[in-house]
């Protein structure tokens, strides 16, 4: 027992014991299984905004931005998206934004992917985003993406989701022939040149005794299957974004089923949570704003990253359409914005790596991170402790489980978010998401509690 006075002392609470009601438990429960379906289809920044739109579509949004219009989508190049719900106060009141990013890290196809060696057929890739290389050997990986015919046309691919598909994979050393490399750096061990697909074995023409000494049959027979199967020849894959992923749906994890394992939570978790909540709240105050951003994970670089120029253009519609008289800087100097995004959980086998005071763990609920950056907060976001004090008063009034972390040991590491590029325009915004164990790996862990407190926590600042 603590002998503070407990009004005096902080205590973060668990989140299974703040919804411990049959109630909350039923609906903690629905919103996993919701989540879990939704993270075993999308698996790419196009499959996750075409999902969204979907979903906002039957919600009634309307990709037509008219005077009349009270939800309202707008998509920019399958990739980043913005849902808008216009609130009772005008936009140049301010807006509650909500950012998360739809880009997951993965392995890319090169755009001259396909040659053939020792009679394999093989593809050469080029990773996107932090990843550790030898978390993608030696395992199942699916093939998603598109490829753009010289016509326009646009061929989606999705190879290793059915059970019945093929699935393909990068090969590991045998430990038997490892003895050098064990002596390695890690850095140095796991070379991207060697992060190479194997995707086909059989020759072309077999059985054919004249054409059995031809170059490169296997090469042959996969420009054969991908013209037979989906109508593309070699030169197609130059304009092609093909993406290996993890194959295979999301699990349940733990012996109580307490945790949700599965590729991507970072940031699907919080691109899901944001459209729960605004699917949720329907008559806001203020106008409601949730923004997917590709690209994240390469810097927010791009045209449909963070610091493009979409964001500005759709609300300077915005403006023209519904309040033609206010200033452009006005709506955005009085914005409030949670950049949602996922927090490293404290993990129990590096403990060494976190400041454990101030660190984030599983099951209390979304974590807020008042700055990012790394070592002397170097390309940080610092939001204001007033704006902080405002999300405190929001959650605790609304009964939502909610922490404040940062990011591991001061001199250790350290990353960014989309936070310092909606902070340029003057608005409030802070980090917030759940916290996620082996984050940017193929299978991350994402306590079921967190996610459910994630979403309440989205809900009563979009309305608040
Ligand atoms: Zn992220």
């Amino acid at each position: 027992m603590s002998k503070l006075k407990p009004e005096l002392e902080h205590t973060s609470r668990n989140c299974w014991d703040v919804y411990a009601s049959a109630v909350d438990r039923k609906a903690l429960a629905a919103c996993a299984d919701s989540y879990m379906r939704f993270l075993s289809t999308c698996k790419t920044e196009r499959e996750t905004i075409d999902y969204v739109l979907d979903a906002v579509k039957k919600a009634g949004f309307s990709e037509t931005l008219a005077a009349s219009t009270k939800a309202y989508a707008r998509v920019l190049r399958g990739k980043s998206i913005l849902l808008v719900r216009r609130g009772r106060k005008p936009l140049s009141q301010g807006f509650r934004l909500l950012g998360a990013h739809a880009d997951t890290p993965r392995i890319d196809l090169k755009q001259h992917p396909l040659y053939e060696d020792t009679d394999l057929g093989l593809m050469k890739t080029h990773y996107y985003g932090g990843i550790r290389k030898y978390q993608w050997l030696a395992r199942e990986l699916a093939l998603h993406g598109v490829v753009v015919k010289k016509d326009g046309g646009i061929v989606k691919v999705c190879v290793g989701e059915d059970p019945n598909d093929p699935v393909l994979t990068i090969t590991d050393l045998l430990p038997h022939l490892a003895y050098k490399q064990v002596e390695q750096k890690v850095s140095e061990a796991f070379e991207a040149e060697k992060l190479n697909a194997v995707v086909a074995h059989e020759p072309a023409n077999a059985g054919d005794e004249k054409r059995a000494k031809d170059k490169d049959r296997v090469r042959q027979r996969v420009l054969e299957l991908l013209h037979k199967r989906y109508g593309v020849t070699e030169s197609d894959l130059f304009s092609a974004e093909l993406q290996l992923v993890p194959a295979g749906p999301a699990r349940n994890v733990g012996l109580d089923g307490s945790m949700i394992g599965g590729y991507g939570h970072d940031d699907r978790s919080c691109v899901f949570a944001a459209l729960q909540a605004l699917l949720s709240e329907k008559t806001p105050e203020h106008t409601q704003l949730v923004l997917f951003w590709d690209k994240e994970e390469i810097g927010s670089e791009g045209g449909t990253g963070a610091q493009s120029l979409f964001f500005e253009y759709a609300v300077a519609d915005l403006l023209a359409a519904w309040e033609p008289k206010a200033r452009l800087s006005e709506v955005f100097l009085r914005g409030m914005a949670i950049s949602a995004d996922v927090n490293a959980a404290v993990d129990p086998d590096h403990l060494d790596v976190y400041e454990k005071r101030n660190a984030a763990y599983m099951g209390y609920g979304p974590c807020f991170n008042k700055f990012t950056g790394h070592r002397g907060k170097v390309g940080a976001n610092d939001a204001h402790p007033e704006y902080v004090a405002y999300l405190r008063n929001i959650l605790d009034k609304a009964g939502v489980p909610w922490q404040m972390a940062e990011l591991g040991k001061v001199d250790l590491g350290g990353g960014g978010t989309v936070a310092k590029f909606l902070a340029v325009y003057g608005m409030d915004v802070i980090d917030m998401g759940p916290a996620v164990l082996s984050m940017h790996s193929p299978f991350e862990v994402l306590g079921k509690a967190d996610l459910y407190a994630t979403v309440l926590a989205f809900r009563a600042f979009l309305k608040s």
